[in-house]
């Protein structure tokens, strides 16, 4: 029988390569055979690159069978992992659509800034992961071209926009995958299929080469089965200043930023970590559940999982209080001011001129863009264009935009003013569990309902991470939610480990 690899770690795969006992080739095999049987179930991929991604192992294969010496394990961190990218990052010569028809074509002509990282720890890309068209949506139903399905239950939504990137790992696909966050994107389908996601703080991991949606909201972060491996990749993707992303941070853990003496997120904070006992991280910890968060309208099954965590944390010794952030009320309703408004400007430069589609017909170019437009674009993007348009025009940009980025900074204080006194917050991820195709595409509202939890950190710009924390009575998975104040990435991952480490 051809062994596997399922539900590998990113440890155990580096494990099998330091002993012998496989190589990267063999690996990725397994996984490509595992995505040609699965795939017509689950629906992952926008666009799979198994050709490139063979290649690519098979260099691997002989550096680790020639020239073994020449492998610095600590710093080839994903070295030979099968990873899949969500399809809104660009990916040098192949295929970047944003699941949309305007981008359906488009080949970028350089890698992202996080991907280029990623591939120079060692990662082997294995395709591109469907999403809702420019991230926007909570399900996976606004991509133009396919359809996901939740790998525990394909009546179910794997939840959105990174729906794709959540479900390659679920389904065993890929060891790690990458998503991007604006209100909820990376979370939320982490929590709908059970497995960890991770958002990182505003700034950590540079933007370019992500095709932008919300640029003030947006942040790249990981997908992969254990805290444990979020940090082995978000330790490989951060830490240095992209000179092309100007909202990437400056020396990030270093005197300028981190006033708060938290631990820089590198390999040497990953090593150490993976050495320590639950006991040993929650010792004196102070953990604050999220009042707004909690009961109100959440499905009891996922109150009742999430209250089981927060138990387990008190047994491994934190001290648990629960606190309000009384802003955090009017946290949808400014994201989707806030959010609306930067897509307009962002998605201005579709225009049939630069990428991706143009209508040949159009007898003129005001008829060209607005044809090309009208072809291209899904109907909830064009709803968040209009939305955004109507926020920043003059005599409503007081009333709506201004007011809203007033309100962004009161929630911001919530947080500050509560993180004075717990080193971070639970809540759930979602208040319900995964919903089932169609149930809520004909109400906009309901579904934007469902980020309630996960919009406050991007409106903060703070880290947050999903962990898998229990199911519902028809075995669909659900998600605890973890946040930590500015650039606690690794103290909040080093919590998420020390749960995880000491569950079932
Ligand atoms: N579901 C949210 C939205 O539709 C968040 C999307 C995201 O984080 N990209 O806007």
């Amino acid at each position: 029988m051809a062994i596997d690899y399922k539900a590998s770690t990113i440890n155990d795969l580096t494990q099998l390569y330091r002993s012998g006992e496989a190589t990267p080739s063999q690996v990725l095999e397994a996984y490509i055979k595992r995505i040609e049987r699965d795939e017509a179930r689950v629906g992952a991929f926008i666009t799979t690159t198994f050709d490139e991604a063979r290649e690519i192992a098979h260099r691997l294969d002989k550096r680790l069978a020639d020239a073994p010496e020449t492998i610095d394990w600590d710093k080839e961190t994903l070295f030979g992992v099968p990873v899949a990218l969500k399809d809104n990052m660009c990916t040098q010569g192949v295929k970047t659509t944003c699941a949309s028809k305007i981008l359906g074509d488009f080949r970028p002509p350089y890698d992202g800034t996080a991907p280029g990282r990623l591939r120079a720890h060692g990662a082997v890309f294995v395709g591109k992961t469907n999403l809702d068209e420019f991230a926007m949506g909570s399900s996976c139903e606004n991509s133009a071209f396919m359809r996901t399905t939740n790998p525990h239950n394909a009546d179910y939504v794997p939840g959105g926009s990174s729906g794709g990137s959540a479900a390659s790992v679920a389904a065993d696909f890929a060891v790690a995958a990458l998503g991007s966050d604006t209100g909820g994107s990376i979370r939320q389908p982490a929590s709908f299929c059970g497995v960890v996601g991770m958002k990182p703080t505003y700034g950590l991991v540079s933007r370019y080469g992500l095709v932008a949606f919300a640029s003030s909201l947006d942040q790249i972060g990981p997908f992969t089965r254990t805290a444990y491996d979020a940090a082995l990749v978000l330790a490989a993707m951060c830490g240095q200043k992209d000179p092309r992303d100007s909202t990437s941070l400056e020396d990030p853990f270093g005197k300028t930023f981190n006033k708060r003496g938290f631990a820089a997120l590198d390999q040497g904070f990953v090593k150490a970590m993976q050495a320590k006992t639950g006991q040993e991280i929650y010792k004196g910890a102070r953990v604050g559940v999220f009042k707004e968060l909690m009961g109100q309208g959440n499905d009891p099954q996922v109150d009742k999982a999430v209250s089981a965590s927060i138990e387990r944390m008190r047994e491994l010794g934190a001290t648990i209080t629960e606190v309000s952030l009384p802003n955090a009320k009017y946290a949808l309703a400014v994201y989707y001011i806030l959010a609306t408004a930067e897509a307009s400007a962002n998605l201005a430069r579709f225009d049939g001129v630069r990428y991706g589609l143009r209508d040949p017909k159009a007898k003129d170019l005001l008829n060209m863009y607005l044809e090309t437009r009208h072809e291209g674009f899904g109907p909830e993007v064009k709803r968040r264009i209009m939305l955004g348009t109507y926020a920043l025009s003059s005599g409503y940009y007081d009333a709506y935009y201004k007011k809203a980025q007033q309100v962004r900074r009161l929630i911001a204080s919530d947080f500050e003013r509560v993180f004075a006194e717990c080193d971070f917050l639970v809540s759930p991820t979602s208040p319900i569990p995964p919903f089932k195709f169609d149930e809520k595409t004909g109400d906009p509202l309901t579904m934007y309902l469902a980020d309630v939890a996960t919009i406050p950190a991007n409106l903060a710009g703070i880290p947050g991470i999903s962990l898998p924390c229990g199911t519902t009575d028809n075995d669909l998975p659900i998600g605890l939610q973890m946040l930590g104040p500015q650039l606690s990435d690794a103290h909040l991952l080093q919590y998420a480990h020390g749960l995880q480490q000491s569950a079932d």
